[in-house]
């Protein structure tokens, strides 16, 4: 018997990533009561909620998610599912092990890789980034910085000016564009709320270099800051190309339309690690909205695959994108099927109550799912469905079709 393997009668479910994939992914098992013994593996001592940590890097303090209460409880007296506080380096997928950085590996029937992907300061080799610019999700901003200096345009730059904006820091967002993928409606609110922050938007520069004292930018020109934040770009977790998975250019891996990766059929992929074919075939963007329905999806399979039935395809659609704008405003910018912005747009401080409640049932979801055993969570699938291929030369995947 593998001295890792507690209950050898049962098979093991180990899920890689306890952010909102991984989490989804146990509570759903635990929601189907399948039969297995589920091992939750995480590296961090303590997870936090990602969708917060532009409200974390403003000074706000965050509390650890708890982790136990989503696994799968003892059915008999036979199933030990636990969480595993440890990083996982590598694996053996022939022999289907995991190795760790210290103590003994794990062996899985099925294993699911939910190691989601992390902004980097220093992607695109901006000089001085890596060694001056902070990161939202590791670094603490000083609390003597009054002049920040944002660098990025998407939507997690809008949150993360927006909310040192509110603490009273002179901020000043720099970017090539602002909120490209908005409605041009959503965009004049984001704009307003800038004004009334006094956030200073730099709008079509880059910056070139990072400097502890400033940022200069490729027209000539300096800001003087305390401190810069660094929001553009988003790599990928190395799992998956660790793990020998095939891998895009941003490290995610490529996964069947059931979400079960290529080349290894107890491997699945859910979350930001995976690269799965959205409307028109573009990759899915990386959001918990996706990586919840992705989390749940993987579990419904696993659960049908130890029922000997076969794996289901995965269906989604967006609906909105929610942008906080400081903690009383926001703007919640419906989409159409192809994850294009609609002329549909929330504002203010009914969309700052929204995107909280939405921000809250992250964590309440899985958490019901897994107290009730129901399965509670429902996403929105696309009307209409055509089979079509995702990856040239490998599998047929769904590709979503609205109509006109
Ligand atoms: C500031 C900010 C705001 C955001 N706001 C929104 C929003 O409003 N709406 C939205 O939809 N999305 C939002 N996102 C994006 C969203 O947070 C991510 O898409 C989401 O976290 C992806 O979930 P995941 O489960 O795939 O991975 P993650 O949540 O990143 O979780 C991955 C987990 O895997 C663990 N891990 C990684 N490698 C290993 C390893 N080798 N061994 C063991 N454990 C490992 C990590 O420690 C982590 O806990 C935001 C992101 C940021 C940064």
């Amino acid at each position: 018997m593998h001295p890792s393997r507690t209950a050898p009668q049962l098979p093991v479910v180990v899920v890689v990533g306890a952010g909102y994939a991984g989490r989804c992914c146990v509570a759903r098992l635990r929601a189907l009561r399948t039969h297995a013994t589920v091992v939750l593996v995480e590296a961090a001592p303590a997870v936090y909620e990602r969708i917060r940590m532009h409200e974390r890097v403003a000074g706000r303090a965050l509390k650890p998610v708890v982790l136990n209460p989503l696994l799968p409880g003892p059915r008999g007296a036979r199933a030990t599912s636990r969480v595993d506080n440890r990083r996982v380096t590598g694996a053996d997928l022939h022999r289907q092990t995991l190795a760790f950085e210290q103590g003994p590996e794990l062996r899985f029937d099925h294993l699911v890789v939910a190691t989601g992907g992390h902004m980097e300061t220093g992607v695109g080799g901006v000089p001085g980034a890596l060694e001056h610019a902070l990161s939202i999700e590791r670094d603490d901003l000083p609390h003597d910085a009054l002049e920040v200096a944002v660098v990025g345009g998407g939507l997690t730059a809008i949150e993360t000016a927006a909310e040192l904006a509110e603490t009273g820091r002179r901020v000043t967002l720099v970017c090539r564009q602002l909120g490209g993928g908005l409605s041009p409606k959503a965009r004049a609110h984001v704009e307003r709320a800038f004004a009334r922050l006094e956030v200073r938007v730099l709008s079509g520069r880059s910056v070139c270099r990072v400097r502890a004292d400033a940022v200069e930018l490729d027209d000539g020109s300096t800001v003087m800051t305390d401190a810069c934040v660094w929001t553009a770009g988003q790599a990928t977790a190395a799992l998956p190309r660790l793990l020998g998975l095939e891998v895009d250019e941003a490290g995610r891996a490529h996964v069947d339309a059931t979400l079960r990766t290529l080349s290894h059929p107890s491997v699945w992929v859910a979350g930001d690690a995976a690269r799965v074919a959205g409307p028109g075939g573009a990759p899915l963007r990386a959001a918990c909205a996706t990586a919840m329905p992705m989390g749940c999806h993987v579990a419904d399979n696993i659960h049908r695959q130890l029922a000997r039935k076969p794996a289901r395809p995965f269906r989604f659609r967006y609906l909105f994108q929610c942008i906080s704008l400081g903690r009383r405003d926001a703007v919640i910018q419906f989409v159409d099927g192809q994850d294009r912005p609609t002329a549909r747009v929330w504002r203010g401080r009914f969309a700052a109550w929204f995107k909280e409640r939405i921000c809250r049932m992250t964590i309440s979801v899985p958490r019901w799912e897994a107290r009730l055993r129901l399965r509670l969570y429902r996403w929105p699938e696309p009307r209409e469905t055509h089979v079509g291929r995702a990856h040239a030369g490998s599998v047929r995947a769904l590709v979503h079709k609205e109509p006109r």
